[in-house]
């Protein structure tokens, strides 16, 4: 591994600056609306993205990219996150972009995809549902083939951004007779498909999400992704995406969860560091206090381990770190870092609270962190699997 500093030309110093200064104008109302409803997307601010070809970055001008370098797509990305732009619906948007490429029928991408990296097209991800998420062979959604279309009937659970998108890539029963894994299939669910309905979750991380029910909705059979009765293996792929494996995970854009949370953990950091130094108690600062240096030295010490390891083991590392030093700087600065932002007195503008509740979250999505412990057991480690099936 090289721990060198990355030079940057002055291209790609000139395209940082550019997204800055687009970033910078972005209206505080948009990141404001973010901390109170969790939506996950702005849809105008999302368009925009799109139009400058900063979506997917790294496809050639004419599929809508701007050709940019390695480099250039993890300034962006890294901006987008500095700047605190909602990006839910653009991971779940580019992990089905990607399924939908692999799987697609060559209409079907005529179709979506253009538009996608245009922001006029949102994907979300409909796998989980009340009675099955780590245990993905258990969905009972049905898909009943009838001539050409396929009638969908059942629910999905924590679908997030399915209120702003158009399609949900659905994980369904086509076959109940087959062994588990072996009956489902994955279709492309338009969801302005009379026989849908969106009810909000709000969690307990602001983070919006939805239970999407689907009432015998009929869809034609060119949505369909994969064969029939084996989207076992298209789930494969898509979850190797959602969990940073594989070659596309790298392609314009870092779906690696973990990174995601270490960037919050540095945000984390930022506000921390500014408490120790800003704060004052008798002429003494929290910064003068060794403990205090203590800390701040170990979560920066995380913030650098979180960002190096890529797919389930980095994932892993962020989520407990982001728990665990969230939890330790709320000891460490007393109960005022519990007072909600906007609140009198609330130490970092409600910061610690927020990454607080957000980190408790990071241990669920995209895969418990025990799954993940599995996959690095089985699939890096090369250990025997901890279960039959
Ligand atoms: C905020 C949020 C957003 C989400 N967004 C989406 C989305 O957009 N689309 C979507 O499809 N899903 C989404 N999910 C669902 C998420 O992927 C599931 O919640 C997750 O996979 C866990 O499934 P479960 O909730 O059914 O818990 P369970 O699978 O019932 O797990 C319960 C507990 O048992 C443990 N466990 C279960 N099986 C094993 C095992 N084999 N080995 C070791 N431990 C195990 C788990 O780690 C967990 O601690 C979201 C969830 C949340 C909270």
């Amino acid at each position: 591994m090289n721990f060198g500093l990355v030079e940057v030309d002055e291209p790609t110093q000139k395209f940082w600056n550019e997204v800055r200064d687009f970033l910078d104008s972005v209206e505080e109302s948009v990141v404001e609306h973010e901390w109170k409803t969790g939506d996950g997307v702005n849809v105008e601010l999302y368009r925009q993205l799109g139009e400058r070809g900063w979506l997917m970055p790294s496809l050639p001008v004419e599929e809508g990219g701007i050709d940019a370098t390695p480099l250039q797509c993890a300034i962006l990305t890294k901006e987008l996150h500095l700047h605190r732009i909602p990006l839910n619906s653009y991971s779940n948007t580019m992990q089905v972009d990607a399924i939908i490429r692999a799987y697609g029928t060559p209409e079907l991408l005529a179709e979506v995809i253009p538009g996608v990296a245009r922001g006029e097209v949102r994907f979300c991800l409909g796998y989980t549902e009340p009675d099955a998420g780590s245990d993905l062979a258990s969905v009972k959604t049905r898909a009943t083939k009838d001539g050409d279309e396929w009638i969908v009937s059942g629910q999905k659970m924590f679908t997030t951004t399915a209120h702003y998108a158009h399609y949900a890539l659905v994980l369904a029963r086509s076959d109940p007779t087959l062994p588990k894994r072996h009956g489902l299939t994955t279709i492309l669910v338009p969801l302005s498909s009379p026989g849908i309905e969106i009810t909000a979750i709000h969690t307990m991380g602001v983070e919006r999400t939805n239970m999407v029910f689907f009432d015998d909705v009929r869809v034609v059979d060119r949505y369909r992704l994969g064969p029939v009765n084996q989207a076992w293996t298209v789930m494969a792929n898509a979850l190797k995406i959602e969990h940073g494996m594989g070659e596309s995970s790298s392609a314009h854009y870092d779906v690696d969860g973990g990174l995601n949370f270490t960037r919050t953990l540095a945000l984390t950091l930022d506000a921390a560091v500014e408490w120790a130094l800003s704060e004052e108690s008798a002429g003494r600062r929290p910064i003068d206090d060794v403990l205090v240096r203590n800390k701040l030295a170990e979560i920066a010490t995380h913030v650098e381990l979180g960002r190096l390891p890529s797919g389930p083991v980095g994932r892993v590392l962020s989520s407990e770190f982001l728990i665990k030093d969230t939890a330790d700087l709320i000891d460490l600065i007393g109960a005022r870092s519990l007072i909600a932002r906007g609140e009198p007195g609330a130490v970092g503008d409600g910061w610690f609270e927020y990454a607080h509740r957000f980190a408790q979250g990071t241990a669920i999505y995209g895969g418990t962190t025990d799954i993940h412990r599995s996959m690095i057991a089985e699939q890096i480690l090369g250990l025997p699997r901890s279960r039959a099936t």
